[in-house]
């Protein structure tokens, strides 16, 4: 409480407030104070790491570093298949990526079994 956080735009540490708002005295940037504290909130909620700790992100690409077994079929999404698009999601049983697998579909994912690709 009390501490002022850092420009979202240009990182400036000399932020004051302003009534509802924080404003950045080196960009001249303003905003809202509660809309910012519930979006870092949110963002701080949904920490996803790939593999090799890399912060992952929604649209991301990845590439799958482990054979993958779909429950119920003979199907395996083999290592080195890479993922476009993922969607990062509330963890259930271990799977926090959400994505559209090709030839496969839509599907839920570990981060832990994914390396973040270009
Ligand atoms: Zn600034």
């Amino acid at each position: 409480m009390g501490e002022l956080p850092p420009c979202e735009k240009c990182g400036s540490e000399y932020v004051y407030e302003n009534g509802d708002y924080y404003v950045c005295p080196e960009c001249a940037h303003e905003w809202l104070k509660g809309a910012g504290s519930e979006q870092n909130q949110e963002e701080e909620g949904l920490v996803v790491k790939d593999a090799h700790g890399n912060l992952l992100k929604d649209g991301d690409s990845v590439t799958v570093i482990k054979d993958i077994k779909i429950k119920g079929s003979s199907s395996v999404i083999k290592v080195g298949t890479k993922v476009n698009d993922i969607r990062l999601v509330e963890e259930v049983n271990g799977h926090n990526i959400d994505a559209k697998v090709k030839g496969f579909g839509p599907m839920m994912l570990k981060s832990s079994i994914v390396k973040k690709s270009n």
